[in-house]
């Protein structure tokens, strides 16, 4: 006899409107397939207006409304580090997996995950383990926790399920695509299924419904190294809940997979919205609407984004500007201070006029944290240089306070000068600066990655910007001359 399992998976769940349609679509399969299982790759904590103004406790609340059967962790989870995530996990109603962190030296978080489960489907048992990125410890906040290599993790993992009599696994990872590929194949003797999330990636058969990228077939499939013949079959479905991963396998008496059928499915707007959902979500997008409209200065000129790809731009000189001045009020400091982020970074204008929430916002859409840390000038150059080096030049645009940068377009030379009392000098190699960028930036350009120190916490960029737009307005933009491009 064979057994059917349906797997239905999310990632990275979009609060605004999408919530209301993946939960119609969720409930409309379940009502042909009750015993389909629900699996959370993660990244709900992704900097979307709803959880930047809302936090956690919306979050939980519309996640937990959805009959998950098992979550894992993404990076964005330790944005607001550890304290963020403690009350988050102590709200979800179902199990959190993640069997490659050590928690020892955050204790708050033990006992609100585990590394896995096994649930039962008409009598069969089905093992779920969870895995999350090492790369979290680059990529947000996590603190004292330590991110172990998952593929020693799962290998041990499923080896233990396996002597328990375990014939069905399932990995639920947030480590990517080409890690889950990778660990299918080196470690994925006892493994079934890996549903992932992390890198994005879109996997289709045919030409995807939206012109995106396609990443490989849906379901991809790796051989196991150490059982030949052996297919272990990997998936992932895109983000921000554009899709809706969608397989079914059948497997027979031994747990070995007989035949599958898969497509994620593409939750666009021909699938209707929740009424229910849509209904509960009302009073927080009204909440949000308000937030939005305020407004909190205005400009006398418009402030181009396009002009950000060839020089010195008012609208980037007033985010960078901003970033300065908040590094500065919360860490006074007597060493040379400067700020730097790339045109790129910066997503919209700003029209003439009143500025909104909303419209800051809409500038600096990632809800990107702001770090301020130590290092020496040589690394800084480095940095800048690289970015000047960059193919894409326009889209990597230098946009600096503190600084007075010159970048000549065809030698890709730079001169960087900072400002001593009223005086402009070169950057020197070996004098320790106080350097303000969003942590993006640092993890960017390795010579910053390798180098920095004492890492501070500013703000998130938006907030930021909001903050420093009321206090100089009103605004007539004018441009100093800090960046000079030379073609
Ligand atoms: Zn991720």
């Amino acid at each position: 006899m064979t057994h059917f399992v349906w797997i239905l998976c999310i990632i990275m769940i979009f609060m605004q409107g999408g919530f209301a349609r993946l939960f119609y679509e969720i409930k409309h399969i379940l009502d042909s397939k009750p015993d389909a299982m629900l699996l959370n790759a993660g990244d709900d904590f992704q900097g979307t207006y709803w959880f930047t103004l809302l936090k956690d406790k919306v979050m939980s609340k519309f996640i937990n409304m959805l009959p998950n059967d098992a979550h894992t962790l993404g990076n964005h989870e330790f944005d607001d580090g550890v304290a963020g995530l403690v009350p988050y996990l102590e709200a979800l109603r179902d199990p959190v997996l993640v069997a490659n962190i050590d928690t020892s030296l955050e204790p708050t978080l033990n006992g609100l995950y585990k590394p896995h489960v096994v649930l039962e489907r008409k009598g069969r048992k089905i093992a779920i383990i969870g895995v999350t990125t090492p790369d979290t410890k680059m990529l947000s906040n996590p603190e004292g926790v330590r991110f172990l290599d998952p593929a020693p993790i799962v290998k041990k993992e499923a080896q233990l399920l396996t002597d328990q009599g375990v014939d069905i696994i399932i990995v639920l990872s947030h480590c990517g695509l080409y890690v889950d590929k990778a660990m299918a194949k080196t470690v994925g003797e006892n493994v079934d299924i890996i549903v992932g999330g992390h890198t994005h990636s879109l996997l289709w058969n045919g030409t995807a419904p939206s012109h995106e990228v396609v990443a490989g077939t849906y379901p991809e499939y790796e051989e196991a190294d150490n059982k030949p013949g052996h297919k272990v079959l990997v998936v992932t479905a895109s983000a921000f809940s554009k899709y809706l991963g969608y397989i079914g396998v059948d497997f027979d008496g031994n747990g070995d997979i007989v035949s599958f059928e898969a497509q994620p499915v593409f939750l666009n707007r021909s699938i209707p919205e929740d009424p229910e959902i849509k209904e509960a979500l009302k009073p927080y997008m009204e909440k949000i609407n308000e937030i939005v409209k305020e407004v909190v200065g205005n400009t006398s000129e418009d402030l181009s984004l396009n002009a950000c790809s060839y020089g010195e731009c008012a609208l980037g000189d007033i985010i960078v500007d901003s970033f300065l001045d908040k590094a500065k009020q919360k860490n006074p400091t007597n060493s040379t201070s400067f700020s730097y982020i790339m045109k790129k970074m910066i997503r919209t204008d700003i029209k003439k006029g009143d500025i909104t929430t909303g419209d800051i916002m809409n500038v600096q859409p990632f809800a990107s944290v702001i770090w301020s840390y130590k290092i020496q000038g040589k690394y800084v150059k480095e940095a800048l240089e690289e970015s000047t080096r960059r193919s894409d030049l326009q889209a990597s645009m230098p946009q600096v306070a503190g600084l007075k940068l010159t970048i000549n377009t065809t030698s890709k030379e730079i001169t960087v000068l900072v400002k001593k009392g009223d005086e402009w000098i070169p950057l020197e190699d070996d004098e320790e600066y106080q350097f303000t960028t969003p942590k993006y930036i640092k993890q960017q350009f390795e010579p910053l990655n390798a180098n920095a120190k004492d890492i501070s916490l500013v703000g998130i960029d938006f907030e930021i910007v909001k903050d420093y737009v009321k206090k100089i307005t009103p605004i007539n933009p004018l441009l100093d001359g800090r960046l000079t491009v030379i073609s």
